[in-house]
C-alpha cells in the first residue's frame, strides 16, 4: 500500500482524484516555480515560462492521443457544458438538423442545449430503460441531412460506455468528459471531441476540445468571440486570459500519465480495474449492477446493495476505512465507484476486499 498516510482512496465522480505525484509536484512548484521566486498562478500567461508550459500540454496531448495535424487542440474556459451550446453554434445555421443519440442524463442535457440553437433530432434515446444499456445502432433514426451526429461516449451517472465508435460519415461529436485519456481512440473517426478536465486531465476549470481544422469555418456569422473555436485555434487558446493554473497542472498529469508508458497501457490498467469490480459485484447476491455487460463504463461503475437501508452504513464504514466519495448520483441511488487514471489498482482490490467483508458482516 503505497498510500501516503493522510490520503484516502478518492472514487469521485469529478472533480476527482490527481495522482499523487502531481500533488507533489504542484507543492514543490507553489512558492518558487522553476526558480522564478514566484508561483505559476502569478506570472503571465503570455510569459516565456508559461507559454512553453501550455505549449508542452498541447504537445504531449497529442502524442497521447495520436492526434494529427488536421485536427486543432483547444484549452477553453466553461467546462464540457459550454460545450453543449458551442458544438451547434460552431457547427450548424438555425435551419440545420442535428442528430443526437442519448444514453445518459449529459447526452439529454447536451440535446436540450442544442435546441435552443437548432433542429434537433432525437436519433436514439435509452431513457426508457433507465439509461442502463446503448441500443442498437441498426435501429437510430438519424437524419440524411444532419450537420452532425452527437454522443456521449461514456456517461458518468448510469455507468454506460461505447465500446465502439458510431458508423457514417456525418461528423461525430463526442462528450468525452469522463472517458477521454483512459484507452486509445481514433480520433480521425470523430469530428469534435470534448472533455472537461476535473476527471482524467487537471483541475475543473479548463476544457479541451479536439476540432477537425475544416470545421471551423463553419461558425455562425457574429458568434460570441469567446464561444468561436476558430479564435481558440487562432489565438493557441490565448484568446482571454486562461485558466493557467489548471492548464500547468494539467500539463503535470499528462506528463505524468506518459510516464506510466502513455494510453495502451494505462488502457490495459483501467480494464483490468473495472474488469474485477464487476466480476466482484457480479458474483455477489448482496450487489447488483443494472448495465448491460456490453455497455459498462471502465471509468464509472455504478452499483446498488440488496437492501438499500444499508446504504448510510456502508458509506459511513467504507469511508473510516479509507474509501471516500462513493455515494451514487442520486437519479441511480447506491453506490458508484468512479475509477479514473489517478486511482490506483490497489484502490479497486482495497473496495473489492472491503464490499466482501461488508457483505459477509450484514447478511
Ligand atoms: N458531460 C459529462 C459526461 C460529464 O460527466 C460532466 C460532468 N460530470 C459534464 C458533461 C459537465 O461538465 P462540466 O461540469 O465540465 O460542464
Amino acid at each position: 500500500d503505497v498510500r501516503d498516510m493522510s490520503r484516502v482512496y478518492n472514487f469521485s465522480a469529478g472533480p476527482a482524484a490527481l495522482p499523487l505525484e502531481v500533488l507533489e509536484q504542484i507543492r514543490h512548484d507553489i512558492p518558487d516555480w522553476q526558480g522564478s521566486g514566484m508561483s505559476v498562478m502569478e506570472v503571465s500567461h503570455r510569459s516565456k515560462d508559461f507559454m512553453a508550459v501550455a505549449a508542452r500540454a498541447e504537445s504531449t496531448f497529442r502524442d497521447l492521443l495520436g492526434i494529427s495535424s488536421d485536427y486543432s487542440v483547444l484549452f477553453p474556459q466553461g467546462g464540457a457544458t459550454l460545450q453543449m451550446a458551442m458544438a451547434p453554434l460552431n457547427l450548424t445555421r438555425k435551419e440545420d438538423t442535428v442528430d443526437y443519440v442519448i444514453t445518459g442524463s449529459w447526452g439529454k442535457k447536451a440535446a436540450n442545449e442544442a435546441k435552443k440553437f437548432c433542429n434537433v433530432n432525437i436519433a436514439a434515446d435509452a431513457s426508457d430503460k433507465n439509461f442502463t444499456y446503448i441500443p442498437a445502432e441498426v435501429g437510430w433514426q438519424r437524419s440524411d441531412n444532419a450537420a452532425y451526429l452527437h454522443f456521449t461516449p461514456n456517461e458518468t451517472i448510469a455507468g454506460v460506455e461505447f465500446h465502439f465508435v458510431p458508423a457514417g460519415d456525418v461528423p461525430l461529436v463526442a462528450d468525452m468528459s469522463s472517458t477521454i485519456l483512459s484507452r486509445p481512440i481514433d480520433v480521425d473517426r470523430f469530428g469534435v471531441i470534448y472533455a472537461g478536465a476535473q476527471k482524467n486531465i487537471g483541475p475543473a476549470g479548463i476544457t479541451v476540445v479536439i476540432v477537425r481544422n475544416d470545421l471551423l469555418e463553419r461558425v455562425r456569422p457574429n458568434n460570441p468571440h469567446l464561444m468561436t473555436w476558430k479564435a481558440y485555434a487562432e489565438s493557441d487558446s490565448m484568446t482571454n486570459t486562461p485558466p493557467t493554473f489548471a492548464w500547468y497542472v494539467a500539463d503535470l498529469v499528462f506528463q505524468w500519465l506518459k510516464a506510466q508508458g502513455g494510453i495502451e497501457a494505462i488502457a490495459e490498467v483501467n480494464q483490468r480495474k473495472a474488469a474485477k469490480l464487476y466480476k466482484a459485484i457480479d458474483e455477489s447476491s448482496f450487489y447488483s449492477n443494472p448495465v448491460a455487460v456490453d455497455a459498462r463504463s471502465w471509468m464509472n461503475v455504478p452499483f446498488v446493495l440488496a437492501d438499500a437501508k444499508l446504504d448510510a452504513v456502508f458509506l459511513e464504514e467504507s469511508l473510516a476505512a479509507g474509501l471516500a466519495n462513493l455515494k451514487g448520483h442520486r437519479s441511480v441511488g447506491g453506490m458508484r465507484a468512479s475509477i479514473y487514471n489517478a486511482v490506483p489498482e490497489a484502490a479497486v482490490d482495497a473496495l473489492i476486499d472491503f464490499m466482501a467483508d461488508f457483505e459477509n458482516r450484514k447478511t
